[in-house]
């Protein structure tokens, strides 16, 4: 048969829009994307038969043969073209702050808020008492210095836009003073001597990689110094013989020669991470204690919030940054104020078992044990003869460049199927309805206890279900 005669078998698109599927479809999608489905669905068979030929392979498929390729194939494209492309997943990695799948969930308060706040107007940059314009910070400002002392508070998009920002502002065209151990790379392309660069303010390296004192920072300062800088190392650690100053002995220096004093924390902890156990991690409020003029953070890190920058510190320098240009370009939306502000209240009021990412980060192993035991046996029951189900004992890590090097001891339950490798069993699970990202380790498909949730669990034996 020559490829015109077995071309000419091809479904038409007419034809495939009088299927009953079809019509299910068009109910479901519109008629709109599914004509673009059957079209697309058609397409890919014809590429198909014209592949197959140009090998040389002899083709027997009938009419009938090639409809069914094709409807399938539409089916197929009609859901992909019908989804979102920015969709829940299940993080089973354990990887607490996972920055490629979204780093916080966020608790039910803020998600409420968010809704109520996008359905309608809101008074984002109105005062409802005066009657007159008000600033987008105010709905924030006030718990930020509550619970953290500091004089004043501001918000922009994220934590990268709040250093370059606090940097732009208060220091461009001046020196900046930083210790060469803190000179990080944060990851996707945040470094911290780029940064500087960028804001205009000139880089003052001084120390060593390990050791630096306060007399390294005394002897860099001139009259053309404007500020003395503090970067939490937040994704590395140093170990053996190493120090760094003090935010205290920096702001006493800083005090000493009328020169203020930022510290980017990177990890916005705003509560003791020691007294649940976990290693510590400097807080917001010991940095303002300790007399940070200006602190920065992230609103996505351990503070389990939406992403953020946050500006807190001294007003007359808050007052000077929201007045640089960059604040506007940097401006913070609405959903992520309302969604910010649902989290700070809770911190507020001490409800931090209300915080999804503390929750997670804090989970016990016994409960752990006994989610894990109920997800295997749920397992079992969908894949039955076809592989093994096990429960094993490993660790977890924090991620989001918080708490380097930090492992917490974890549940796993391990799914080996017989027909599938590890890897292959990882990708079928991404391309799910609802996609399940595990991982992968010693050659075994592992689920996270930890990053998952009451409603993931349900989800997860559908989906792999689906897949097998
Ligand atoms: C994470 C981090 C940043 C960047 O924060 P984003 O909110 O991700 O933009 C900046 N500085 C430090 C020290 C960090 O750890």
């Amino acid at each position: 048969m020559d490829k015109r005669e077995v071309l000419r078998k091809l479904p038409k698109v007419s034809e495939l829009m009088e299927e009953d599927s079809i019509k299910v479809l068009e109910q479901q999608y519109g008629r709109q994307l599914v004509l673009s489905a059957v079209r697309e669905g058609i397409e890919e068979v014809r590429r198909l038969i014209e592949r197959s030929l140009e090998m040389g392979f002899e083709i027997q498929a009938d009419e009938e043969d090639f409809k069914r390729e094709a409807l399938e194939r539409t089916v197929k494209l009609a859901s992909r073209y019908g989804s979102y492309s920015l969709k829940k997943v299940i993080n089973a990695t354990g990887v607490v702050l996972h920055t490629n799948l979204g780093r916080a969930p966020l608790p039910e308060e803020a998600l409420k808020n968010i809704v109520d706040v996008a359905r309608g107007y809101s008074n984002l940059e109105f005062d409802l008492e005066e009657g007159k314009r008000g600033e987008r910070y105010d709905h924030v400002r006030g718990l930020l210095c509550d619970i953290t002392g500091a004089e004043d508070a501001m918000v922009v998009n994220n934590n990268a836009g709040a250093v370059l920002l606090a940097l732009s502002a208060l220091a461009s065209g001046r020196e900046v003073v930083i210790s060469r151990g803190q000179l990080v790379e944060i990851g996707g392309s945040f470094r911290v001597p780029d940064v500087m660069a960028q804001s205009g303010a000139t880089l003052v390296e001084v120390g060593t990689t390990n050791k630096t004192r306060i007399a390294d920072y005394e002897r860099a300062i001139n009259d053309n110094t404007a500020l003395l800088l503090k970067v939490h190392t937040s994704n590395f650690k140093f170990v053996g013989f190493w120090s760094e100053v003090k935010i205290e002995d920096l702001k006493s220096l800083g005090l000493k020669y009328g020169i203020p004093v930022m510290e980017d924390l990177g990890s916005g902890v705003l509560i003791d991470l020691a007294k649940f156990g976990l290693p510590p991690e400097p807080t917001v409020q010991s940095s303002v204690k300790a007399g940070a003029d200006i602190v920065t953070f992230s609103g996505d890190k351990l503070l389990g919030g939406p992403q953020a920058g946050i500006i807190l510190g001294k007003k007359e320098y808050i007052e000077k940054i929201k007045r640089h240009p960059l604040t506007r370009a940097l401006r913070i939306d609405k959903l992520t104020l309302s969604a910010l502000e649902a989290v700070l209240k809770i911190y507020r009021n001490e409800d931090y078992e209300k915080i999804p990412v503390l929750k997670m980060l804090l989970k016990s192993p016994e409960e752990m044990e006994k989610t894990a035991k109920k997800l295997a046996g749920e397992l079992k029951k969908v894949v039955l003869d076809e592989g093994a189900i096990e429960i094993m004992d490993d660790a977890s890590a924090v991620g989001g460049g918080s708490l380097p090097g930090v492992e917490l001891p974890t549940k796993v339950v391990a799914i080996a199927i017989r027909t599938l490798s590890p890897d292959d069993l990882a990708k079928r699970l991404r391309s799910a309805r609802i996609p399940v990202i595990g991982r992968i380790k010693k050659d075994k498909f592992l689920l996270d206890i930890r990053t998952l949730s009451e409603d993931d669990l349900k989800v997860i034996p559908e989906m792999v279900g689906s897949v097998l």
